[in-house]
């Protein structure tokens, strides 16, 4: 970030007469609003049509009727008044009620409409699009980072293709193109993988996108200044939209098939009646034009997204903050150009008739923390502090902007969010009741996919794609709550809009909120923490401490940068695309794992006992996996399912019986289940069990234990000898075998001890009281300290699990993927007679046959790291992409997962997956690979059993190309992470990374550490 505020102020000091003279100009004034609206006018045709006429004063539009629309009898649109009128009597029972008259809203009422749901309601506080819609700058680009973005967006364009002919209304497409541009002192090398990496999945998804040099930049935008340009990335399809197009069109459709949508009808309040586990359910939404009973409402009110869930007393973590562009004077020549996103200068340009709209995300973005109910149609003054970074930067690429002067500006309200995703989904505690708001400026994007989404969610119970990353129940319940946390993070993914999204970057914004008792301990041991679901937990040790250093928002509204920023270089010193910095960390975490002994701080994982009347009928239920025939102290790996067999989370279940009163074994009667989910997705899995026990009418307790208790995880071939030392509980085999727990003392401290391991190894979890956590992990510590013991991380962790073959939830499974797909039958009772959620589907899916498949990859080039969304590739042919993949360090080798698909719409077969030519295309080439139908690495998870003689982990199941074995583990000696091992000399490898970085420090980009 501070890279990118760099690029920003360079060119600010550059060109100082300009941002004076702009900085001088008078206050667009209120009248000089029309003239706004006379520039888009052009390509604005049909907002005159939703919106009515121009107003002239302080609002467009103002002083417009309202209007009621409704299908008339040969479905026609029909516009019921066009004055306000008391008359337009909302009362009535309907399906479902969107409330916000946005291209959002709109988007969820066409989309229902197309499900067949047609007795629905729109309600509009004033008119439609009359929020931020109206004064979008209407971009849509079809490269996104991820392929749920991306299908997402093509929902837009799908959409923006066809509206015409299905409804006579234009959505105002214009297929401009989009160019990618990134400077020469904004790190080059980086830029260019970044836009590799867009350009890739672009070829997965089958969009055309290509890398650009000078010459046919020069051909695609010949008023480019090139010279002190690095990258540049064209996708010809991009283009750009009529907000209000769109909205008619979306509208005019519902409408015809039967939806209402009503204008000037602000929601003022909604009933909700209790349902069990203190859940409640939406009844009625009430307006000054009367009550509507209703059991589904759609927030969609953007900005204004809050006052409507305080409604029902629930807050989102949204902060609205002004945004906004400036129109240009005219520009010769520029009508038939591309849109220019300049990634370093953190701006793009839009051809607009003959002028230029210029915006971008702002480093200093203005927050408003109370958006007033009526300003339908409102825009700010400018701002030229929030815009002349961007300006400045526009003009050195683009010089002939310099003379056009600044026609107007257009400066109004959206909402962002702690992690620059939409909120979308239902909330957790009132059923009935949706959230599709948040849009942090890709709301004209997103709406056709979200909005489809939406109407999948409300029809049928779930989403298609994978939503996690936009999903309400993503945030931590208390954190939605705090003001200062939500500023903070929203700001931070505001200004990094346009920064380069780093595999193993870190948000500065909003941290420590969630501390392990540990954190002290390990920070002064060098822990470098990541930060998830509030949660500052352990990513890998460093030589030196580097704490958490408090945010200093990249500098803006006059901060001081912060005084210790120690974090930041360690965080930087991996922002690489490239093999990181701290590989030879992580390689000595990973390594010493599988040779000696490590301990995780898994205190972050999310830990509930499910108890009560129904516990079992609901354990039964929810899990794929036969929990509730297990005696005390055994311990399932399962899933839970969501009715199309989709993995809405993998977990531990733990069977036990009441305790005697402390956290750890709290005291409960008949049969509980402690549930451990990871970090992330506690709120997620909390949500999903409590929802599904409402739904069916189950008396169930599930206590959240997630900040009573820590977790430490001892794991490797000495982890029993360590452990043993501790306690007088035998660790034997025979009295203590691997998946099952009981209640141990370990350093005089009770604690539940669960024979498990997340990387493949003889290990123990003890989950502990927080007060006694300290003097365990130190006796631990203590006891492992001749033992080669060693702290590890999250991405260690993340290494050894994905080498041993084990599911990362939200990465190679997914709400998107079955079991059967996933290689996970086995936590499927499919074989009992008992029902589950999901199981119908997973039946039909069985009997028709497995169509796609999770592979397991290596690549022949070690040095080679993949970040996911490559393309898979066999015989030449895309079959699928990189789902995850990780340095397996004790391989030796990259390894990858992903889903494959046979051409032809037949099931899958073992044929297809084990014959041909596989290859992986990481950003633009050609990689070659083999597939593995086993996991490489301990088949026969020997290890797990403590089984420590058998090193065939590497040979056994290597189909095409066997993998090499890392040398050394057997005999005592750490092996070299490195291909090869020693043979490939660490001495090269180390000079390799020594130059990486020493290039980079020499760039000038970041510090590294001394
Ligand atoms: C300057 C600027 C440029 C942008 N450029 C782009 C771009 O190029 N591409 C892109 O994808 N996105 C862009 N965006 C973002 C995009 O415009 C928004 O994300 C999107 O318009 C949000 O739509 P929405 O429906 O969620 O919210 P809104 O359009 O704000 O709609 C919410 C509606 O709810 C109504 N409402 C509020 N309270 C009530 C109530 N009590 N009862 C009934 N109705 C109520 C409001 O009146 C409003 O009409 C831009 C945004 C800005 C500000």
């Amino acid at each position: 970030m501070t890279r990118m505020l760099r690029g920003q102020l360079s060119v600010l000091a550059a060109a100082p007469g300009y941002l004076a003279e702009h900085a001088r100009r008078p206050q667009v004034s209120n009248r000089f609003y029309g003239a706004v609206l006379q520039v888009m006018w052009p390509v604005r045709p049909m907002l005159c049509g939703v919106g009515g006429r121009v107003g002239v004063g302080g609002r467009l539009w103002a002083g417009m009727g309202g209007r009621v629309w409704a299908a008339a009898g040969d479905s026609s649109l029909r516009h019921s008044s066009t004055t306000p009128s008391t008359k337009d009597d909302v009362s009535g029972v309907v399906d479902v009620v969107v409330v916000g008259g946005g291209v959002i809203g709109c988007s969820c009422l066409y989309h229902l409409t197309k499900m067949g749901v047609t007795n629905t309601l729109l309600l509009e506080a004033h008119k439609l699009t009359s929020g931020t819609t109206w004064h979008t700058a209407g971009l849509f680009n079809r490269l996104t980072r991820t392929e749920v973005a991306f299908l997402l967006h093509d929902r837009t364009y799908q959409l923006l293709m066809t509206l015409k002919e299905e409804t006579g209304v234009d959505p105002g497409w214009r297929n401009t193109g989009n160019l990618f541009i990134a400077w020469k002192d904004d790190q080059p090398e980086e830029r260019r993988a970044d836009f590799e990496r867009f350009a890739q999945l672009g070829r997965v998804m089958g969009v055309e996108s290509r890398m650009v040099d000078v010459n046919e930049l020069k051909e695609i935008h010949p008023l480019l200044e090139t010279s002190h340009l690095a990258a540049a990335l064209y996708t010809p399809s991009g283009g750009t939209m009529d907000p209000s197009g769109l909205c008619e069109g979306l509208t005019r459709a519902a409408v015809r098939g039967g939806a209402r949508v009503v204008e000037q009808c602000p929601v003022t309040a909604i009933t909700t009646q209790e349902t069990l586990l203190g859940g409640r359910r939406v009844t009625q939404v009430h307006t000054p034009r009367g009550t509507v009973t209703t059991n589904t409402v759609i927030n969609a009110a953007g900005g204004w997204g809050n006052d409507i869930s305080s409604m029902v007393g629930r807050q989102l973590p949204l902060q609205v903050f002004k945004h906004g562009y400036v129109v240009t004077g005219k520009v010769e020549g520029t009508e038939h150009l591309p849109v220019v996103r300049d990634y370093s200068a953190s701006c793009y340009y839009k051809p607009q008739g003959d002028s230029l709209t210029v915006g971008g995300f702002e480093s200093n973005p203005v927050p408003i923390d109370q958006l007033s109910p009526d300003s339908p149609f409102d825009l700010y003054e400018p701002n030229w502090d929030v815009f002349s970074g961007m300006l400045n930067g526009a003009m050195k690429t683009l010089p002939v902007m310099k003379s056009a002067g600044i026609k107007s500006t257009v400066y109004g309200p959206e909402s962002f969010t702690p992690d620059h995703m939409p909120i979308v989904g239902e909330d957790a505690e009132v059923q009935g009741f949706y959230y599709c708001c948040g849009f942090n400026s890709h709301g004209m994007q997103m709406a056709g996919g979200c909005g489809e989404q939406m109407a999948h969610w409300v029809v049928e119970g779930r989403p298609t794609l994978d939503m996690f990353t936009y999903d309400v129940r993503r945030f931590e319940p208390r954190l939605v709550k705090d003001r200062e946390w939500i500023r903070a993070k929203s700001h931070e993914g505001l200004a990094k809009n346009y920064s380069i999204v780093f595999p193993h970057d870190e948000p500065l914004a909003g941290r420590g909120k969630r501390l392990s008792p540990l954190h002290q301990e390990l920070e002064a041991g060098g822990c470098v923490f990541q930060e998830r679901h509030g949660w500052e937990r352990p990513g890998w040790f460093h030589s030196q401490p580097a704490p958490v250093q408090s945010y200093d928002w990249y500098g803006a509204y006059d901060t001081q940068p912060a005084s210790d920023q120690r974090y930041l270089h360690a965080l930087q010193a991996d922002c690489t695309f490239d093999i990181p910095l701290h590989q030879d960390t992580l390689a000595q975490e990973c390594l010493s794992c599988r040779q000696r002994a490590a301990i995780f701080d898994l205190t972050s994982f999310g830990k509930f006992l499910l108890t009560g009347r129904d516990a079992e009928a609901a354990a039964a239920w929810v899990f794929s996996a036969p929990v509730t025939d297990r005696a005390p102290g055994a311990i399932v790996y399962t899933c839970m399912l969501n009715h199309r067999g989709g993995v809405e989370a993998d977990l531990t279940v733990s069977v036990c019986e009441g305790g005697e009163g402390a956290a750890c074994f709290p005291p409960f009667e008949g049969q509980g289940y402690y549930v451990i989910t990871g970090g992330a997705t506690a709120e997620y899995c909390r949500a999903h069990i409590v929802c599904e026990a409402r739904r069916r009418g189950w008396h169930i307790d599930l206590t959240d234990l997630t900040e009573e208790l820590a977790v430490m995880s001892l794991q490797g071939p000495h982890s029993r000898t360590i452990l043993q030392c501790l306690t007088e509980h035998s660790l034997a085999d025979v009295d203590f075998p691997l998946s099952s727990h009981k209640a141990i003392t370990v350093a005089g401290h009770k604690c539940r001890a669960l024979r498990l391991s997340f990387v493949g190894e003889l290990g123990w979890e003890l989950h502990i009281p927080r007060s006694s956590a300290l003097d365990v992990y130190r006796a631990i510590k203590e006891a492992g300290k001749n033992m080669g013991l060693v702290d590890a991380g999250f991405r260690a962790l993340d290494s050894l699990s994905c080498e041993k073959g084990y599911r990362h939830w939200h990465a190679d499974l997914r709400p998107d993927d079955t079991p059967l797909e996933a290689g996970l039958a086995f936590t499927c009772k499919l074989k009992t007679n008992t029902d589950f959620l999901g199981r119908s589907a997973l039946e039909q899916q069985q009997a028709k046959g497995i169509t796609r498949r999770l592979i397991t990859l290596t690549l022949q080039d070690s040095l080679r790291p993949l970040w996911g969304h490559e393309a898979i590739k066999r015989d030449g042919l895309t079959v699928g992409f990189i789902r995850r993949a990780e340095h397996a360090f004790t391989l030796g080798k990259v390894l990858a997962y992903g889903y494959v698909q046979q051409p032809g719409d037949g099931p899958i077969t073992n044929h297809f997956l084990s014959t041909g030519d596989w290859q992986v295309e990481a950003r633009l080439k050609l990689l070659s690979a083999s597939i593995h139908l086993t996991h490489p690495f301990d088949p026969r998870n020997l290890r797990q059993k403590g089984i420590y003689k058998d090193p065939s982990y590497g040979t056994a199941t290597a189909l095409v190309h066997p993998p090499a074995v890392g040398a050394g583990w057997v005999s005592g000696k750490v092996p070299d992470w490195r291909p090869n091992g020693p043979e490939f000399g660490s001495g090269r490898v180390s000079a390799l990374l020594g130059l990486v970085a020493l290039s980079r420090h020499k760039a000038g980009l970041y510090d590294l550490p001394s």
